[in-house]
């Protein structure tokens, strides 16, 4: 976004790049859209590509790369070990975060593996201001739990507060000195946090977790696979760091932490993951599992050629115009949401768009999914792909019993720089005709319910024969059309 003012004063996101590289989509009808997420077990997750006209399942290995990134792509050094092209990414890396230690890992959970595996003692605790699925799954897995203490607005779905990613500082020495450092395996500070509708942390709080941290001698984890977002509204919402450089600001962020993670498949819009680290014994101890899980030292299970765009693509991150184009486009949509009455998260965030299935579907019980039951009828009502970010997404309690999610949420993903605003005003469109007509969503039950990360493969039906009466509507409302 650079300062390009338009003479309507009209807010629009205008892109920095063209597109010369095009892929083409299907929308197939209505009917044959309530078949396929019939036959996909009502989850996003299993339906095909094929079937989908706008998949805004995640911004996961899905963004569009620059053509110096695919031009790097060529010149990759194919090696098991010693790979230039590990050399590369790792100076990059070392470059703009200013940290000792590179380690490569196939993508972000595989991060969260290692370090779990490190620092996670059974019985002990992750504080984090909120959790990713993922991170959950691989703490949980090596005997430990987590403690989430986002500040209240965070859980807020309207809200003006900038920084609604922020820890709970108080709560935060709370736990501290209740569970004692020995009980705590880390504090994890997610970017962008993903759950609760890609908000970001301020510099404030990173100081001041930070501090904490080191006085109580805990680990301090960074999760930045969301960073790019983050580091936008850094820019744009707290007055200090206007006039900061993107590579200061950085910086700023990486010497508050002990660990930074991320996924490439976000950051650096590539496909990928790497931990970054200063401490040499914990650099030691994580890099006895990389070649037992990832691969050699040397390529942590990434292809050589995602290693040279994620190079390039770390480096145009440090470019305005490049990390501003979809918080730029979220806001857009989300503003088109707010103004339709779509209720949706505010103030908007990176990532992408959350409505609030737990309004919008306030007719439905919780135990039949309030955001699954909508991230289905938004496939069937336009062909657009979302994940469901609410009670599915949540692992079940011990005993069995479901864990019911704060917040119910149907996450529009806008992959970066692959959308145009006409897609995103036929989404908004298609949204608020689905939300005229919510009183014809119903819930959904488990027909097949995976143990660990259930949302991934689990298959649903409708309770009732809701999705019938939903393709009726649609038919009356608009005719022939797709
Ligand atoms: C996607 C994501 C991860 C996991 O990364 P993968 O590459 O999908 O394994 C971890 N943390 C956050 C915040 C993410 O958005």
């Amino acid at each position: 976004m650079s300062n390009v003012k338009f003479l309507s004063g009209e807010n629009i996101p205008l892109e920095m790049h063209k597109v010369r590289m095009v892929q083409r989509v299907n929308l197939i009808p209505v009917e044959e859209r309530k078949e396929r997420m019939e036959e996909a077990g009502n989850n996003t997750f299993l339906l095909k590509n094929r079937d989908v006209f706008m998949d805004m399942l995640t911004d996961s290995g899905v963004n569009a790369m620059s053509q110096n990134q695919y031009a790097a792509m060529m010149q990759a050094d194919d090696s098991y070990a010693g790979s230039e092209t590990f050399y590369r990414l790792e100076s990059v890396l070392q470059e703009i975060f200013g940290m000792k230690y590179f380690l490569p890992a196939h993508q972000g959970r595989a991060c969260e593996h290692i370090i779990s595996r490190v620092l996670v003692k059974p019985g002990s605790t992750a504080i984090m201001n909120f959790h990713f699925t993922t991170t959950k799954a691989h703490i949980t897995a090596c005997g430990g739990d987590i403690e989430e203490i986002v500040i209240k607005e965070g859980y807020k779905i309207k809200s003006d507060a900038p920084f609604k990613g922020d820890i709970d500082i108080d709560k935060l020495k709370e736990l501290i000195n209740k569970l004692g450092r020995d009980k705590i395996s880390f504090v994890r500070m997610e970017a962008g946090t993903n759950l609760i509708g890609g908000q970001p942390v301020s510099m404030k709080n990173m100081r001041e977790v930070s501090e904490i941290c080191r006085k109580a001698d805990i680990p301090f984890v960074y999760d930045a696979s969301l960073l790019s977002d983050n580091l936008y509204f850094i820019k744009i919402r707290d007055e200090d760091y206007k006039d900061v450089s993107i590579k200061d600001i950085i910086l700023e962020i990486a010497s508050l932490t002990d660990i930074i993670y991320f996924s490439a498949r976000k950051l650096g819009s590539a496909r990928g993951g790497g931990i970054l680290v200063n401490d040499n014994s914990l650099f030691l101890k994580m890099r006895e599992l990389v070649p037992l899980y990832e691969g050699f030292l040397t390529y942590g299970g990434m292809s050589v050629r995602e290693m040279e765009a994620l190079a390039v693509g770390l480096e145009e991150t440090l470019d305005f115009d490049v990390i501003s184009q979809t918080p730029l486009i979220v806001e857009a949509m989300c503003n088109e949401f707010v103004k339709k009455g779509i209720p949706v998260v505010t103030p908007p965030g990176g990532l992408g768009c959350h409505a609030d299935a737990m309004e919008i579907c306030s007719h439905i019980p919780k135990s039949q999914y309030r955001a699954g039951a909508l991230a289905a009828a938004i496939y069937i009502a336009g062909g657009v792909r979302c994940m469901e970010r609410g009670t599915l997404s949540e692992q079940r309690n011990a005993d069995g019993s479901e864990r019911f999610s704060e917040m119910e949420l149907a996450r529009l993903a806008v992959p970066r720089r692959v959308f145009t605003l006409s897609h995103v005003k036929y989404v908004a469109d298609r949204m608020d005709w689905l939300n005229q007509n919510r009183q014809l969503i119903g819930g959904l039950e488990f027909i097949e319910e995976p143990k660990v990360l259930r949302f991934f493969f689990g298959r649903l039906r409708p309770v009732d024969d809701w999705q019938e009466r939903l393709v009726k509507q649609f038919r009356k409302d608009f005719g022939d059309s797709l």
